[in-house]
């Protein structure tokens, strides 16, 4: 008979479908009406009920079927009961079966460290710019993104009635990343991609040092990585605290997963394990090709300006 699965397979397998049961919470809240806005930090720091709703959804389903394992989500949420219809209990068939990478077969939940960005791109979700807005989920073992959940719930929202509505990308390193067509960006053309909504004079002067065709701005780090790996744009650079953890954890993986490359904008990679500073606080560098090029390429100056 087949031995069971690595545990790091089920726990991809699950969260495929727990991302997918935050994704339906998320478009759910919008079609209600009442987003139930707080600011965070201020006016560019939101969390809406679909926020809320949907961290209760993914961490409690996870947490109850692997209760050693670590997950940070990034809302602060009252420790409320969590009612039974939020828990999801699917797993994805496909993912359970592909194999696990033998440097991953041994893993046991309490190594794992799952981040969790419930819905990323908040600001654009309450402006009607739907198709920016992601599920994040990341896993991370010995301090590195190896796998990672991306749900896009408004995928394909302009496309017409027809179309089908939401996507879930998932990849894990050495096996590769799903649910997407891989693409290069257009060959010879520097197309940057930034945020729209946390941009500041050094985000900016940084773009400028790099002299692109185009700038595309915006929101949400797991939209962004996405156009990346669809080939709508060569580099993301975000030279600006602000990004956290759970933004970079799943589309690290995924990114890495295909031969892309992420770090701060020194060239540091991020660590992932449980213990670490929540801030990206030397902001975002990321490419599918051409890392190099990039980085080479950002200021000194951009770089005095933002510690590690
Ligand atoms: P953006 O590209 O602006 O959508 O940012 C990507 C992710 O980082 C989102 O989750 C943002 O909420 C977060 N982020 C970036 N900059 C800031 C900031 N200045 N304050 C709060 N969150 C930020
Ligand atoms: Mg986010
Ligand atoms: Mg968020």
């Amino acid at each position: 008979s087949m031995a069971s699965p690595a545990l790091l397979m089920r726990v991809v397998a699950s969260a495929y479908c727990v991302a997918e049961k935050a994704a339906t919470i998320v478009r759910n809240v919008m079609a209600a009406g009442d987003l139930g806005i707080v600011e965070k930090t201020g006016a560019n720091d939101l969390q809406t009920k679909a926020d809320r709703l949907a961290q209760m959804s993914i961490c409690a389903s996870l947490a109850r079927k692997f209760p050693k394992v670590t997950i940070i989500g990034e809302e602060e949420l009252s420790t409320d009961e969590v009612t039974e219809e939020l828990i999801e209990d699917g797993h994805c068939e496909e993912i359970l079966k592909s194999t696990c990478p033998s440097q991953y077969i041994g893993i046991k939940e309490e190594e794992l460290v799952i981040w969790v960005d419930p819905l990323d791109g908040t600001k654009e979700y309450t402006e009607g710019l739907l198709d920016h807005v992601t599920v994040l989920i990341g896993i991370a073992y010995g301090g590195k993104a190896i796998a990672g959940v991306i749900n896009q719930p408004y995928y394909n929202y302009q496309a017409g009635a027809d179309a089908v509505l939401g996507r879930t990308i998932w990849g894990v390193l050495g096996i590769g990343a799903f649910g997407f067509h891989l693409t290069e960006a257009p060959a010879g053309k520097h197309i940057v991609i930034t945020t729209r909504s946390h941009s500041s004079t050094l985000v900016n002067d940084c773009i400028s040092a790099l002299n692109p065709d185009s700038v595309i701005r915006v929101g949400g780090a797991g939209n962004k990585i996405i156009q990346l790996i669809e080939g709508k744009a060569s580099a993301y650079v975000f030279a600006s605290p602000g990004c956290k953890k759970w933004d970079t954890c799943a589309p690290e993986a995924i990114l890495h997963a295909v031969g892309g490359k992420i770090t701060d904008i020194h060239g540091n990679s991020f660590q992932y394990n449980k213990e670490v500073k929540h801030m990206n606080s030397a902001g975002v560098l990321a490419t599918l090709r051409n890392y190099d090029y990039y980085a080479s390429r950002i200021p000194h100056t951009v770089k005095q300006s933002l510690v590690p």
